[in-house]
């Protein structure tokens, strides 16, 4: 007879609290809070190791656009798989990067018509960042080497990524690691007085940053923001008309924009695009999450003729030296290409204007709630906030819904008080009908 305690099963979640640290978690909450092994995907559908099925309501992290185990995207990859897995992108070129960097120019309309590659969303805000200053000082203005961020920005959490964040929980232990930075208010439509639009609030955020810019454009290389929707700094929502205001400025002062479009890039906001919304185009624009369709991981950066030719001259310290192991990966590159055909072949675009307009009649229950408040909506993210006052305790609602949930069949994680949906496009109307119910019966388990 052995020991009772090795006759103990050991599971693939206590396998993995042992040796995993997870990321973005206090482990010790998974004391209480379930880690769920997730051994299958289908579709917006994952499923655990006993088969239990969970709709995945935030696309696995905002970054799934077609599905778990798309037909197409799989078979794209097993292709490029029988060909070449990886090269160095130094001295080297491959056939999908070239064919996915053709197809993102043009449909910048060759206004941002070359592309720097790296592999996470945090990776390539950096490029944007480094390459904006280098550009600065390669047209003898070194000084301007200070960045303007927006309040409740997000945008990674490596130093330089996290220097221009203004999410606390990320950013407060690490302050004392960071630049220093500008900070102006941001543009979240949430902030509208009585009687006022987000327009309004946009103009008013535009003047404090123009009070800024005239003071201090001497010494700033670019302003970086999330075009339309701060994602991860819940989820809130922005008039085109500040997009619009801040090309403008920063044309007047000489200061590049840089459009971080990881989150809201792909299709997510409406268009591809969510700067075309406002009509312009960033002298830099940033791409990671779904552009590998939620597969591979793979950033880039996109720039303007302008910038490229800075850099292009005989001296080695004149290019932009900047570089990881995957740049450019063939695997995530040929991921993306099948994206991009998707969206071409099925009208994905068309087609979600179809899908937002479900997911709003999914949750227009919430919109008469009195328990809540700011229901927003931007293409396929919907998002509301649980009043603070009805809330027992607002620092662990966040956690009690994602439970609650759960036990709905439902992967959603609200951030702080917001509770919000991001789904994968391939959502049908009886599964947002479904998101719809289930988080409105979700929610009244955690409020009761
Ligand atoms: C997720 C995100 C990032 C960081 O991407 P990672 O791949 O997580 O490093 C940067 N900016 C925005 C707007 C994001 O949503």
């Amino acid at each position: 007879m052995k020991p009772t305690s090795d006759l103990k099963q050991t599971t693939l979640v206590d396998r993995s609290l042992d040796a995993v640290w997870h990321p973005c978690t206090q482990m010790k909450h998974h004391e209480s809070l379930p880690l769920i092994a997730i051994t299958k995907g289908k579709g917006a559908w994952l499923y655990d190791e006993k088969g239990a099925a969970l709709l995945d309501c935030i696309s696995s992290w905002w970054t799934n656009l077609f599905g778990h185990s798309n037909p197409p995207i799989n078979q794209a990859i097993n292709a490029q798989l029988e060909k070449i897995e990886h090269v160095m992108l130094a001295g080297f070129t491959h056939p999908p990067v070239v064919a996915l960097s053709e197809k993102l120019s043009a449909l910048t309309q060759g206004n941002l018509g070359h592309v720097f590659y790296a592999s996470d969303g945090a990776s390539a805000v950096e490029i944007a960042l480094k390459m904006s200053h280098h550009f600065w000082r390669l047209n003898n203005q070194a000084q301007k080497k200070k960045f303007v961020c927006l309040e409740n920005g997000y945008h990674g959490e490596t130093l330089g990524a996290l220097a221009v964040t203004d999410v606390a929980i990320f950013r407060d232990a690490y302050g004392s690691l960071l630049q220093d930075v500008f900070t102006v208010p941001s543009p979240d439509a949430r902030k509208v007085l009585a009687g006022e639009s987000s327009e309004d609030v946009a103009r008013r955020a535009a003047k404090t940053l123009a009070e800024l810019l005239e003071v201090e454009h001497d010494n700033i290389a670019a302003i970086i923001v999330e075009p339309l929707v701060q994602c991860a700094g819940q989820m809130a929502m922005h008039s085109p008309e500040y997009l619009r205001l801040v090309r403008s400025l920063c044309d007047q002062f000489n200061i590049h924009l840089i459009a971080d479009e990881i989150a809201v890039g792909c299709g997510r906001s409406g268009t591809f695009f969510a700067c075309e919304q406002a009509g312009i185009w960033p002298d830099f624009l940033t791409l990671s999450k779904g552009i590998s369709g939620g597969y591979l991981p793979l950033s880039l950066s996109m720039t303007t003729d302008k910038i490229y030719r800075a850099f292009y001259g005989d001296q080695a310290r004149q290019g932009f030296l900047h570089s990881h192991s995957y740049t450019g990966n063939p695997l995530a590159c040929a991921a993306a290409l099948a994206c991009l055909e998707i969206f071409e072949t099925d009208s994905v675009l068309e087609k979600n204007i179809e899908r937002s307009s479900d997911l709003a009649n999914a949750f227009a229950w919430a919109k008469e709630d009195a328990r809540i408040e700011h229901w927003r909506q931007q293409g396929m993210i919907l998002a509301f906030d649980v009043k603070i006052e009805v809330l027992k305790n607002p620092t662990t609602f966040s956690r009690e819904m994602f439970s609650s949930s759960l036990k709905e069949g439902l992967l959603i994680r609200p951030i702080g008080n917001t509770v919000y949906v991001m789904p994968p496009y391939i959502l049908s109307p009886e599964e947002a009908m479904k998101m719809g119910s289930s988080v409105k019966h979700a929610l009244e388990q955690v409020l009761a």
